[in-house]
């Protein structure tokens, strides 16, 4: 087959950074250069700008910048009180941070599956999984689509839980018209390069309306401290960095618009692709393609062909959390569709700046593939 893929050799990369910094280089250029100008390097006013206006774009009253969006999910669930003896409900089908970040707590993740078709957590199952330990539940926007939050604040509500986002692939992405982040006690983001919204290294922030939630993690990113060199309690070193947040905050004004990209580029893999099951974008959801995922028979066979083609990608993820060696403990637990799907998941290239002749390219790789 003949290959079409242009500006790339013949290569179509799973995501491409480089070329989205040189589509704004001057902007980002200047936010760095104020940094190293202002002589100030850590918790300054880039990043007190970059929480208020994150905060804002989710729909919440304070946002605490921190070091990755692991310690994101850490920081949050301690600052709701969680630790050793309680339970926290999550899914299997996830990445590993965001359970890595429950055990740090010394709390314990309980599984449940996923939707079938939505791939985030199944609603239906939360409730027979409470018990008098259940602190929280952690819901994950998989991929870019939100979990199903309505039912999720209810059960919350009855069982007086707290709720926290792992949004970390989810940055723009709406449930019923609300970005995801402002709905549960405490939303929390990655700035990861290859996220929707990215640095140039490591960050991530907590967003919550919740004040005095909002006070806990700030005092956990920074020490413990409320006033410099008192602690009130044991913290962390966890900040995201004012480079980062001068960058970020120039990246965001373009979110909108590369989420939308990603949306269109994922209508058009929807319209090629043949003979795989595609993502579905649910009723309630704003969906803003983090990953773009089919489910495919032989997937193995078809990753294989693909990269033969110099097409790349990348599965998400091949080994549920629990069925991974560092999490025991797990093996009589069964979570049917989360283990069925890991063989079958396949993440296509996905970025704002993949054009149609590249999905075409791809699409028509895979199409022949089962013809
Ligand atoms: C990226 C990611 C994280 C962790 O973010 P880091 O910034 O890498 O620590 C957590 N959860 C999910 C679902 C992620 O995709």
């Amino acid at each position: 087959m003949k290959n079409t893929a242009k500006n790339t050799g013949n290569i179509i990369p799973f995501t491409d950074l480089s070329g989205q910094y040189h589509s704004f280089k001057d902007e980002v250029d200047t936010a760095i250069k104020d940094v190293l100008d202002s002589g100030w390097y850590i918790l300054g006013k880039k990043v007190e700008q970059f929480e208020k206006s994150f905060a804002h774009y989710c729909g919440a009253e304070h946002g605490i910048g921190v070091a990755n969006g692991t310690d994101a999910i850490h920081l949050a669930l301690l600052a709701c009180g969680i630790g050793k003896g309680d339970e926290v409900i999550t899914v299997s089908n996830t990445a590993t941070p965001t359970v890595l970040a429950i055990t740090y707590t010394g709390a314990k993740p309980i599984f449940v599956d996923i939707d079938p078709e939505a791939y985030t957590i199944d609603v239906e199952k939360i409730e027979e999984n409470i018990t008098g330990k259940t602190k929280a539940v952690l819901p994950v926007h998989l991929y870019g689509q939100p979990a199903d939050m309505q039912p999720v604040l209810e059960i919350a509500q009855k069982y007086e839980l707290k709720v926290i986002e792992d949004a970390c692939q989810a940055h723009g992405a709406e449930y019923n018209g609300k970005k995801v982040g402002g709905l549960g006690d405490v939303g929390c983001f990655s700035f990861y390069p290859t996220k929707n919204l990215g640095g140039y290294g490591d960050g991530g922030m907590a967003v919550t309306s919740n004040e005095e939630l909002a006070e806990k993690l700030r005092m956990l990113r920074n020490y413990g401290m409320k006033k410099q060199y008192h602690s009130l309690i044991k913290g962390f070193n966890s900040r995201l960095d004012e480079l980062q947040a001068g960058i970020l905050d120039v990246k965001l004004k373009k979110l909108d618009e590369w989420n939308e990209k990603r949306r269109s580029n994922a209508k058009i893999y929807e319209e090629l692709l043949e003979n795989v099951v595609k993502p579905v974008e649910k009723s309630y959801a704003k969906h803003v393609y983090h990953l773009y995922v089919i489910r495919c028979k032989k997937r193995d066979e078809v990753q294989k062909n693909l990269a033969a083609s110099g097409v790349n990608t990348l599965i998400h993820y091949p080994v549920p959390i629990h069925r991974q060696e560092a999490f025991a403990g797990f093996k009589n637990i069964s979570l049917p569709f989360t283990e069925k799907y890991s063989g079958e998941i396949l993440s296509l290239p996905m970025h704002p700046d993949l054009d149609e002749e590249q999905i075409r390219h791809v699409s028509g790789l895979i199409n022949s593939m089962y013809s």
